[in-house]
């Protein structure tokens, strides 16, 4: 698996017209080398791959890759004008959305015979499409995460808070064997529901509010993203009206995956049906986005986006309505593109749940 994704990122060291390329995203670090440390910098020249990080990690890194020369450095930049100089590497392309301008002017002032060409997201490209390892590894953290909520929502009772609910959920994923969580729960009780991105707060969960909880665990370095809307106590009409109508946007997103559909197409869906029940000015952010080593990663499922869709593609789908003054209802799904359609990787079954 690794081979083919080195092989795959060495394409670039040609189009870039490149001696190697210096790697800085930790993940993409990890999807090329398999190490899992936090502080560490990659140059991947045409032959050889060089992993430089300092003394807490080289243990680590030479137990977790292979096919690397793992290199010991106190300092950085001094450490790459050694290797560059060494290696014989003129040019160097690096990742302009990685590297910050007073890093790249020192890299220049201490290279001064290196030329150095920006690349774009071409690395994070390569892990758009997922392997049948990495599709393993987010149906297992999919679905870690989805029953571990549905044993926490055993627990849930009006009189909780939101933090209450939020910090539940965290230790029944730990305890089901997460790492970690992939982000910082969103759990939006109420009129707090209008906000799309409400972390839990001290607010009690009361009878006749909906509450939307969104949230994701960590297993081997890959994520999960999953939301529900759930009732607390018996759906009021309008309550039940607007979740209806979000599930409805969902399904036929969902219905509307498959190799060849380009992404917007997919959003338009959702948005178009959302908009035509009137609630069109109510559901301003995107349709979804890829899901992986990073929570957010490529694809953007926007009205952007003309890419299309292709087998191996892992992304969420999740359209909501967020009515200020009333609250809100979002419904998120994480999906696995297949030759003719799409698998869901998430389990939490998205009919009203009443508690
Ligand atoms: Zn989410
Ligand atoms: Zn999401």
């Amino acid at each position: 698996m690794l081979k083919n994704r080195v092989a795959a990122a060495r394409e670039f060291l040609q189009s870039f017209a490149v001696d190697a390329i210096l790697v800085s995203d930790m993940k993409d670090i990890r999807y090329l080398t398999g190490f899992t440390g936090s502080e560490a910098l990659l140059l991947l020249g045409g032959a050889e791959i060089f992993l430089l990080t300092d003394s807490r990690y080289t243990t680590q890194a030479e137990t977790e890759t292979s096919g690397c020369a793992v290199v010991e450095i106190k300092e950085k930049k001094a450490a790459l004008a050694a290797l560059a100089a060494s290696e014989h590497f003129g040019s160097i392309g690096f990742q302009a959305e990685r590297v910050s301008v007073s890093l790249h002017n020192e890299l220049l002032q201490q290279m001064p015979d290196v030329r150095f060409a920006p690349m774009g997201a071409e690395l994070a490209s390569l892990r758009i499409i997922k392997d049948v390892q990495e599709i393993e590894c987010l149906a297992k953290t999919a679905k870690l995460a989805s029953e571990a909520f549905l044993g926490m929502l055993e627990t849930i009772e009006p009189a909780g808070t939101e933090k209450d609910v939020s910090l539940r959920l965290e230790f029944a994923l730990r305890t089901a064997g997460a790492d970690d969580k992939a982000f910082d729960f969103i759990v939006a009780s109420g009129q707090r529901g209008a906000l799309p991105h409400g972390r839990a707060t001290s607010k009690t969960l009361c009878r006749g509010e909906l509450v939307t909880i969104d949230f994701g665990a960590v297993v081997d370095g890959y994520n999960s993203d999953e939301t529900a809307t759930i009732a607390i106590g018996k759906p009021d009409a309008k309550q039940r009206e607007i979740y209806q109508i979000v599930k409805d946007a969902h399904d036929m997103a969902l219905d509307a995956i498959r190799p060849g559909v380009k992404f917007c197409d997919i959003d338009l869906v959702a948005r178009d049906y959302i908009a035509r029940k009137g609630y069109g000015d109510y559901f301003g952010h995107g349709l979804g986005h890829g899901v992986g080593l990073d929570v957010h990663e490529k694809p953007v499922v926007s009205f952007r986006n003309e890419d299309v869709v292709q087998e191996g593609m892992v992304f969420t789908i999740e359209p909501g309505i967020y009515l200020p003054g009333w609250g809100g209802v979002r419904i998120e799904d994480m999906v696995f593109a297949t030759a003719d359609g799409c698998r869901l990787l998430t389990h939490v079954p998205k009919d009203l749940t009443v508690v």
